[in-house]
């Protein structure tokens, strides 16, 4: 008979914590690191980042600061939680940041779009290169008249692409839509401008950064565990932060725990998880991931459908950022074209003897290429994520973002 339900008991948490005490103090000592350090955690709200500021408050009191970058895509309990956390814990509120784009940074954005839009460009790579784009300023040429199609479609009044996109680039109240409308998409794999820009740099710049230009010496603490992906298992327990490496340093205290440890510790101290846990989700934080898998998709639309219809509203208006979206959106003519467009330097268009399919595109996507979709809307994604295991696709899809979902070292979004 397995006894693995005996193995959680509370005086083995009182062991691990013990254990993470005897070993953080080996690394203050091999690292040099003086006894009046700043240690901030890094809080998501999420059962780990919840555990490691138990820990750290029960060892350190004090001397503690838990900092939350909220990117504006949070599920408003998860919010709520952060700010009433510290009632459990018993320490001082969570620092909560959040990353603000200026009116300055839209101006800029603005003014690149003006000087660029209305001039033709070459696609340099990929199947379409060495097609040229036409001015996405004009009304009066046949790209700018067949775009009035996708405008009717698309339910928006502007003469051309240009304005449609202008109309939309101003600081929208919510950071994640901002920095999509900057960035002109949404968040992806190898371009998580979300976790960099929303998460890291923030809470850098606003709980880390000033306490290095006094001189401090921080070490951060973060809720990351092995046993969530090949990546995070590699990590380093303890090392220095390239950052600035002789005065930040990042500890992983709960590297090795299990999520039952994490949870056995909540039971310990007395403190409840993110209710979101007991409603289902599996993590919590963003809500959703535009990295979430197929099954994270049909909960949030079966049980929070209110944040599918959020991110389907801000595809209308990230799609009218970006110059791709604009273009493609015609559709046959863009490949009409294509076939008898006077190429620079004589080339053919670079198909590689394949006859293109007619692709039209009418998403920058939250959630990206979802099974053989290239460019779906999050509704497209929901109703995808409704049908049963996908086969070979599916299973690729899976499981790349098994090992790749917010791996960040920092542990910032679980
Ligand atoms: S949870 Fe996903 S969407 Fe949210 S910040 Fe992390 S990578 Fe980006």
């Amino acid at each position: 008979m397995s006894n693995a339900a005996m193995i959680i008991v509370p005086t083995d948490i009182r062991e691990k914590v013990r254990e993470i005490e005897a070993a953080y103090t080996r690394y203050l000592a091999e690292f040099r690191i003086p006894d009046d350090h700043k240690i901030v955690v890094n809080f998501s709200a999420g059962k780990d980042s919840t555990t490691t500021a138990t820990v750290a408050h029960h060892l350190f009191g004090g001397r503690v600061t838990n900092v939350m970058a909220d990117n504006d895509n949070e599920h408003e309990l998860t919010v709520e939680f952060a700010r009433s956390i510290h009632e459990q814990i018993g320490c001082a509120p969570v620092q909560i940041v959040k990353r603000v784009y200026t009116d300055a940074e839209f101006e800029r954005r603005r003014q690149s779009l003006r000087d660029r839009w209305p001039q033709r460009q070459a696609i340099r790579m990929g199947a379409y290169r060495g097609v040229v784009m036409p001015s996405l300023a004009r009304a009066d040429t046949k790209f700018g008249q067949a775009w009035q199609r996708t405008a009717e479609r698309w339910g928006i009044e502007f003469d051309t692409p240009l304005s449609a996109a202008l109309s939309v680039l101003r600081p929208s109240g919510n950071s994640f839509l901002d920095a999509a409308l900057l960035h002109g998409k949404f968040p992806m794999m190898r371009d998580r401008f979300c976790t960099d820009e929303l998460k890291i740099q923030i809470a850098f710049d606003a709980a880390i950064k000033p306490l290095l230009d006094d001189g401090e010496v921080v070490v951060q603490w973060s809720g990351v565990r092995a046993d969530e992906s090949d990546k995070r298992a590699g990590y380093a327990r303890f090392a220095s932060d390239e950052r600035d490496p002789d005065y930040l340093y990042n500890f992983l205290p709960i590297h090795q725990w299990s999520a039952a440890d994490v949870f056995a510790l909540h039971k310990y101290f007395g403190i409840k998880p993110n209710p979101l846990y007991t409603q289902g989700a599996s993590r919590v934080g963003c809500m959703n991931c535009v990295l979430s898998t197929k099954e994270e998709i049909s909960e949030t639309a079966a049980r929070w459908p209110e944040h599918i219809e959020k991110h389907h509203a801000w595809e209308k208006k990230v799609r009218l950022a970006s110059r791709w979206v604009h273009w493609m959106s015609v559709g046959t003519v863009s490949q009409a074209w294509m076939k008898k467009f006077d190429l620079p330097l004589g080339r053919a268009v670079q198909l590689y003897g394949l006859e293109p399919d007619v692709q039209r595109i009418e998403w920058s996507g939250f959630y990206g290429p979802r099974g053989t979709m290239g460019a779906p809307s999050a509704m497209d994604v929901v109703e995808w994520a409704k049908t049963g295991r996908g086969g070979k696709v599916y299973d690729l899809v899976k499981a790349s973002l098994d090992t790749a979902v917010c791996s960040s070292r920092y542990g910032l979004c679980e």
